[in-house]
């Protein structure tokens, strides 16, 4: 992509109504504008991040057996009624009313919506298990919408649904979601961290929150510190085998946010020299909820020995307009984003020190022609501008690796790479500039785990 050619809006400034540095550097880098409270438009260089953040969702959901579908926003609020949450929901639902005076609203979850297609066509416990998702926009009208996109009212949702003969059946399905997770954060280049969570009224130990660390957290949680660096789990394609001893040496370690336990629990569990209190945001939540919605809408199945069964389910969270900022919170500098490449909208760009000279702008050419050959997803910022400038934008939006030409350097035969990260700088021949970028680059895609 040609800066010249792109719509890239980045202000100066730090706008004054954004309380934390993700939601300041959103707005700087020209990622989002707001259009009402909550509601936000994605631009094209925050549209980018949010498609490589989706994309990574969907390959792991759909590795773990999930099947995608679409389900509208706008729901009939006679579905709710059945389940009789219309009522229940409160001020977070936003209702509306058609022309015809039908009570609609915009959905703030599918689990009823899902159940009533489940009970539309599936007849027989052959057809279990099943997992569906989708990846749909929900509204809810939030008291405090606050930090940009993070807490917003509308917002993208990655929600799958589970559907199980029985409990044991449901613990599988869990589990899957459970791996699916930490590999799909991990993906990332964060590090998606399994808290125990409320399961209400129907117990047991199946509620997980997913919480990144960041001190601007909106939970306090309390953690072992092993969490951080334990390997992420590799898993045969279609994670059919039995993933119950994952999950239970991830849960044996302590971590839980502070509705769940207390210091004194804390530290009784956990020793002390591992014992770690710090901020989380929640990225993910996943919940076993039994007949919660099967048993009033009438999800049911023909069993084995020919008696309807009620069908265990589970819902599925992740919310990938809050992942944007929450990786943000996670890797920045006073210069700006740090990227991972794996959801950098660029994974590099190319700087022309003197757009108009001719021989820097053909080797520019040339060099740029060469980075998508090779397959590298490359800005090349051809703008008529002080270099200076070039450098501030680069490191501002956070494409991990600048590959910078000048006419000095080509006189010499020589380009310079510098790694947003570290700061660090090499320079090196004109003819093997890309080979080493693409050596750089490739191995940190996290296409497989
Ligand atoms: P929170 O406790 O942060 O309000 P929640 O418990 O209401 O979240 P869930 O119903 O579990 O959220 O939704 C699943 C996921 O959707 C969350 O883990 C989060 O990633 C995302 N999400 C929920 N609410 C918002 C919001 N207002 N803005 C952006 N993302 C959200
Ligand atoms: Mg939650």
């Amino acid at each position: 992509m040609r800066l010249s050619r792109y719509f890239l809006p980045v202000l100066k400034e730090s706008p004054k109504e954004a309380e934390i540095v993700s939601h300041k550097l959103m707005l700087r880098a020209g990622m989002i504008k707001q259009q009402a409270a909550g509601s936000y438009s994605w631009l094209p260089l925050g549209f980018k991040v949010l498609n490589k953040i989706v994309k990574i969702i969907e390959e792991e959901q759909n590795r773990s057996g999930a099947v995608q579908l679409l389900m509208p926003t706008l729901q009939s609020a006679d579905l709710w009624r059945e389940s009789g949450r219309y009522d229940a929901y409160g001020k977070e639902m936003l209702r509306i009313q058609d022309r015809h005076e039908r009570d609609l609203l915009y959905g703030p979850t599918n689990e009823e919506m899902i159940t009533d297609i489940f009970r539309t066509f599936v007849r027989s416990y052959k057809d279990l298990p099943l997992n569906l998702y989708h990846i749909q926009w929900k509204f809810r009208d939030e008291v405090r919408p606050r930090f940009g996109t993070m807490r917003s009212r509308e917002f993208l949702m990655k929600d799958a649904y589970s559907f199980d003969l029985d409990e044991a059946g449901a613990k599988r399905a869990f589990h899957r979601m459970f791996v699916a997770y930490l590999r799909t954060f991990y993906r990332m280049g964060l590090v998606g961290i399994p808290m125990r969570a409320d399961t209400g009224p129907i117990g047991g130990d199946m509620s997980y929150e997913f919480h990144v660390l960041a001190d601007t957290g909106e939970s306090a949680v309390f953690l072992d510190s092993d969490l951080l660096d334990k390997p992420i789990p590799a898993v045969d394609t279609d994670f059919n085998g039995d993933l119950s001893p994952i999950f239970n040496d991830w849960t044996s370690l302590f971590a839980a946010t502070d509705e769940m336990t207390d210091e004194a629990t804390f530290r009784a569990s956990v020793s002390g020299n591992k014992q770690m209190a710090a901020r989380g945001i929640e990225v993910g939540h996943i919940f076993y909820f039994g007949t919660k919605y099967s048993e009033p809408m009438g999800a049911k199945v023909t069993g084995p020995d020919g008696k309807d069964v009620i069908v265990h389910m589970g819902s599925y969270g992740i919310g990938p307009t809050r992942l944007v900022p929450a990786v943000i919170e996670a890797s920045h500098d006073d210069n700006g984003i740090i990227w991972p490449v794996s959801v950098a909208p660029f994974e590099a760009v190319l700087i022309n020190l003197k757009a108009g000279d001719a021989g820097t702008d053909a080797a520019c050419e040339a060099l740029y022609a060469e980075l998508n050959a090779a397959g590298l997803d490359t800005l090349y910022d051809d703008r008529d501008q002080p270099a200076g400038a070039k450098f501030a934008t680069a490191d501002l939006i956070g494409i991990p690796y600048q590959l910078i030409l000048g006419p000095r350097g080509l006189k010499d035969g020589q380009a310079e790479i510098k790694h947003r990260k570290t700061g660090e700088r090499e320079t090196l021949p004109l003819g093997s500039a890309v080979a080493r970028l693409k050596g750089l680059i490739e191995p940190q895609r996290r296409d497989k785990v």
